[in-house]
């Protein structure tokens, strides 16, 4: 996402591990804990923590947490939540980068440490910044499926469009995070309200893998591929269309819905499109 992060000093509280729900009311973050941590591949994981009473959030939003255990030295980053608002955890989906401040410190993390949280939710990728339409496409590269997946376990979605649209990227298919999850999700699981039917695409852009494509997804707009496998149009009447990722990729894609037509949320005007860049 846009925001990269501070080495933050923020108000010191009591020892990690020894508080996790009650911090003073005027205090910006809290502590929670790590409940669970699950590694994709050697530099891919997603790891859930303890909620903290007073955080809200809505699907697409992003939090920021801190690590360090010097409260002189804390790195703040932020991370898209990828649990949905009715979950008593906050799951998020992160990337190591080589040597990356944060990233050193994610990479120890265990269940049962202590780790800061603002008690605030940030960003604008959220589907009320979309007018109304029929086909939800949400387009992602590496660790931008995160919020994508809080919005598809939260059910608004569901019941709002006729058609919802994955389409992940990644480099190999082992990063293909979320994958059996997001197939089975049941859109029809005795509730006549949920009628989206959905269209999950991965795209695994270096190597061959069956049953991906496997251009990057600019490319795949651009020459007719996408809209060719899926059977559907990407139009500025139907389409509603929510992009998360690579910041390159992003602005590929900004580019061209743009000459499309589509429009970002302006001034409460809701638009067509959204955006999140990832770093
Ligand atoms: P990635 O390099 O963005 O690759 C994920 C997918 O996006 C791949 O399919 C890739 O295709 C595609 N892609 C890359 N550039 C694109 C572009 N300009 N337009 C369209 N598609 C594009 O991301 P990743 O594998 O998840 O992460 C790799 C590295 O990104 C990390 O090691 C890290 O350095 C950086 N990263 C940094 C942060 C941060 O917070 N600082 C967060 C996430 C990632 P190709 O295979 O063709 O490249």
């Amino acid at each position: 996402m846009s925001d990269p992060g501070i080495v933050g000093k923020m108000a010191s509280e009591s020892a990690p591990g020894v508080h996790t729900s009650s911090t003073p009311a005027t205090q910006r973050w809290a502590w929670a804990k790590v409940v669970s941590v699950r590694r994709w591949t050697g530099n891919l994981l997603s790891f859930s923590i303890s909620r903290p009473p007073e955080f809200r959030f809505t699907p697409g939003h992003y939090a920021r947490l801190g690590l360090g255990e010097d409260a002189d030295a804390i790195e703040w980053r932020p991370f898209s939540i990828v649990s949905a608002p009715a979950e008593d955890v906050l799951e998020f989906f992160a990337v190591l980068v080589p040597a990356g401040a944060f990233s050193n410190r994610l990479a120890r993390v265990r269940v049962g440490d202590a780790i800061r949280i603002e008690k605030a939710a940030y960003g604008f990728l959220t589907v009320n910044q979309l007018a109304s339409g029929k086909h939800l496409w949400l387009l992602a590269s590496g660790t931008g499926l995160g919020p994508f997946v809080s919005i598809l376990r939260d059910k608004t979605s569901w019941r709002a469009f006729d058609r919802i649209v994955v389409v992940h990227s990644v480099r190999y298919p082992a990063e293909l995070a979320y994958r059996d999850e997001i197939e089975q999700m049941d859109n029809a699981a005795g509730d006549a309200n949920l009628r989206a039917k959905l269209h999950y695409l991965p795209v695994v852009t270096r190597e061959p893998y069956s049953g991906a494509l496997s251009a990057r997804i600019p490319q795949l707009i651009e020459e007719g591929q996408l809209e060719r496998a899926l059977g559907m149009e990407l139009t500025r009447e139907h389409s509603r269309v929510m992009v998360c990722g690579n910041p390159e990729m992003v602005k590929a894609l900004r580019a061209l819905l743009s000459a499309k037509g589509f429009q970002v949320n302006r001034r409460g005007v809701p638009g067509q499109m959204a955006f999140e860049k990832y770093w």
